[in-house]
C-alpha cells in the first residue's frame, strides 16, 4: 500500500536526524521508499517561539495497515530521542501520517488522510514535489498552495550533511 509522510525536526541536528531516521525506517523489509522531497526550512506553527522546522515528505510502499505503519513511525520517533514535553514544541523528530491511497481511518489512534494537512504549507510544499498531480476535495494540490500563499512561508534548504538523502 501506498502512503504520503511528512517527517519534520527543529531540535538538534534536524538534517542529519531527518537522513538517519530514513535510514532506520528502510532497514524493514516492510518498507520501500518511492520518492522523497528536498528539505524545506519552515518557521514554526503553532507555537512560535522556538526555532525553524526543516521538513520534508516520503512516499512509501509498507506492506500493512496504515495502525501498523503509525506504530512503526511512532517506534522510529522513540528510537530517534524524541522531546515531547511540551504540546507543539520542539522536537527532534516528528513523523505523521498524511495520506493512504483509498485509506480512511476515524479513530482515537489514527486520523486519516490526517486531519490538517490540506492547510498546512509546510507539509503541501514538499508534497507538491513529489506528487504534482496530487488531488485533495477536488482541489489540485498548487491551487490549494497558492489560496493558503503557502509558498511565501516554506523555503527550499540545501542539503548540508553528507549531501543529504
Ligand atoms: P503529535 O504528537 O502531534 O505527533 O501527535 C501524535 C498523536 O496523534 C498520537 O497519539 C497518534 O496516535 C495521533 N494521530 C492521529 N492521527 C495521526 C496521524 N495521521 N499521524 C500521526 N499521528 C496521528
Amino acid at each position: 500500500m501506498k502512503y504520503i509522510i511528512s517527517m519534520g525536526s527543529n531540535l538538534g541536528k534536524s538534517q542529519e536526524i531527518m537522513v538517519n531516521a530514513l535510514r532506520d525506517l528502510e532497514k524493514s523489509s516492510r518498507w520501500k521508499t518511492l520518492k522523497k522531497s528536498s528539505f524545506y526550512r519552515t518557521a514554526p506553527w503553532g507555537k512560535t517561539d522556538q526555532p525553524d522546522f526543516l521538513n520534508a515528505v516520503i512516499e512509501t510502499e509498507w506492506d500493512g495497515t496504515p495502525e501498523s505503519l503509525l506504530r512503526f513511525l511512532q517506534q522510529t520517533e522513540n528510537r530517534h530521542g524524541r522531546t515531547r514535553e511540551i504540546h507543539w514544541g520542539p522536537r527532534t523528530l516528528d513523523l505523521d501520517l498524511i495520506y493512504g491511497e483509498n485509506e480512511e481511518r476515524n479513530t482515537k489512534f489514527l486520523t486519516l488522510p490526517h486531519l490538517f494537512f490540506w492547510d498546512r504549507p509546510f507539509v503541501l510544499v514538499p508534497l507538491e514535489e513529489v506528487e504534482p498531480e496530487f488531488i485533495f476535495k477536488e482541489q489540485k494540490i498548487h491551487d490549494r498552495i497558492m489560496e493558503i500563499q503557502g509558498y511565501e512561508e516554506v523555503k527550499k534548504e540545501p542539503a548540508s550533511w553528507e549531501g543529504g538523502w
